[in-house]
């Protein structure tokens, strides 16, 4: 007996969550026109499965549209039939984009910053995570046997990423416990969002085969070290010529490049909670953890919201390998939404023709507020709740997105939030842990 083959079409939602249904293979090239039946309430659907209040009920129709260019399918390999994958855009029955699908998200924020700028988005994200159950002694941090403890997982994770044309950078035993981070290389936009989106999938399914639970959540225990998503930028003109760097400037950033920088640091405290946007996830935003509590763009350094990250100089390729890095990010984010909300940010420094802020290189959490404020540097929202008011006060960044989907954005978050009020600290993160 063959068994039927199911595939699954699914969108990451705004929980950060992939969800959607399986069909029958057979029934992929009907499902391309059709698609397949979607609910407008379900992007009200937390990561915990409770409803927020929103404003379609039991009401409407939608489809997700499987996009071919977005599919993950390891079925060729044995013993991996399971995973099949597709990604689509969530659209409404005449073929519009929907308010809330965080893909068409994505598509309107990178046509924006390419209308002002002439410019396109290389973009490769970096994902760190935990292994459960993997019980390594102290000491792992980086080692070489640390990499060996699980480098069963590693080798089938590394060929299935090249099956799926994710094209692996690098497999790192990081350095908290338990902690590892998958790198892919740079592609465009849409495309690294939808390896975002897929990676996670893959990490989790590989890591329960080898008897392990992947946690991607931003921090699994009060005190411990985060999981970051770090996202890396680079720019091109249309015609493939990269245009991020510049030898004539000092920190290397061109003037574009400065602008889009700009952008991302002025309004990043404004556009936090779609980046951060768990409970939790702002006991990873804090000093010293390596990776954003403040919204400054700092030269070479890992605790800076935007970094301008450092290239081989000894290199001939400098330009195109030049990039900045958004660290506030982590994996309860949508990757479509959370780029989006950069792009925006980029275009927006674009339009308002930002000059580029001081770059920083020191220590900001030993400035006092006052000298903080001269220099124009704001500590970032610390709780969600706070996260989420900037964003409810800020037309600019409601604007990117229209009401419909702020509001909605808005009520999603506020039941997740009443739902971690009901439970104790310990008891929260060990349930973020699961869902991520
Ligand atoms: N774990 C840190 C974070 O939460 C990042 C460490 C690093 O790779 O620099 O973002
Ligand atoms: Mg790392």
């Amino acid at each position: 007996m063959t068994l039927p083959e199911l595939i699954f079409v699914g969108t990451t939602d705004i929980a950060g969550k992939l969800r959607g249904k399986a069909i029958p293979a057979s029934a992929l090239e009907q499902r391309r026109k059709d698609g397949v039946g979607w609910v407008p309430t379900n992007a009200l659907i937390t990561c915990f499965d409770t409803i927020g209040d929103g404003p379609y009920g039991s009401f409407g129709d939608l489809v997700i549209v499987p996009d071919m260019e977005a599919q993950y399918d390891l079925s060729g390999r044995e013993g991996h039939g399971g995973f099949r994958l597709v990604l689509g855009d969530v659209r409404d029955l005449n073929g519009g984009n929907w308010t809330c699908c965080t893909r068409s998200i994505l598509r309107s924020a990178l046509d924006r910053l390419h209308r002002l700028s002439g410019m396109q988005l290389q973009v490769s994200f970096e994902h760190e995570f935990q292994l459960a159950g993997l019980s390594r002694p102290a000491g792992d941090a980086f080692a070489f046997e640390g990499f060996r403890a699980c480098a069963g997982f590693a080798e089938e994770l590394l060929f299935a990423m090249n099956q799926l044309g994710l094209e692996p950078d690098q497999f790192i035993r990081e350095y908290g416990p338990d902690q590892f981070e998958v790198t892919m290389c740079p592609t465009n936009a849409l495309r690294a969002s939808d390896r975002a989106a897929a990676i996670r999938a893959l990490v989790r399914e590989l890591a329960r085969r080898h008897g392990y639970n992947a946690t991607f959540s931003p921090v699994v225990a009060p005190d411990s070290v985060g999981n970051g998503v770090h996202i890396h930028m680079s720019l091109i003109q249309d015609d493939g010529t990269p245009a991020t760097y510049d030898a004539a400037s000092p920190n290397g950033l061109s003037e574009p490049a400065g602008r889009m920088a700009a952008g991302i640091a002025k309004y990043l405290p404004e556009y936090l909670a779609l980046l951060a946007p768990s409970v939790i996830s702002y006991a990873r935003l804090t000093p010293h953890s390596w990776s954003a509590a403040f919204n400054n763009i700092g030269y070479r350094d890992r605790e800076a919201a935007i970094r301008i990250c450092p290239v081989n100089f000894a290199d001939d390729d400098v330009a195109s390998k030049f990039n900045i890095e958004v660290r506030a990010v982590d994996a309860a984010a949508s990757p479509y939404l959370a780029l989006a909300a950069i792009a925006h940010a980029m275009a927006q420094g674009v339009e308002e023709n930002l000059p580029l802020p001081e770059v920083t290189e020191e220590d900001l959490s030993l400035c006092s507020q006052s000298e903080l404020e001269a220099r124009n540097i704001s500590r970032l929202p610390q709780t969600l709740v706070s996260a989420l008011e900037r964003f409810e006060q800020s037309s600019t960044v409601r604007g990117w997105f229209g009401d419909e989907f702020a509001d909605v954005y808005r009520a999603h978050k506020e039941s997740e939030i009443e739902f971690v009020a009901e439970h104790d600290d310990a008891e929260t993160y060990r349930l973020y842990r699961e869902t991520y």
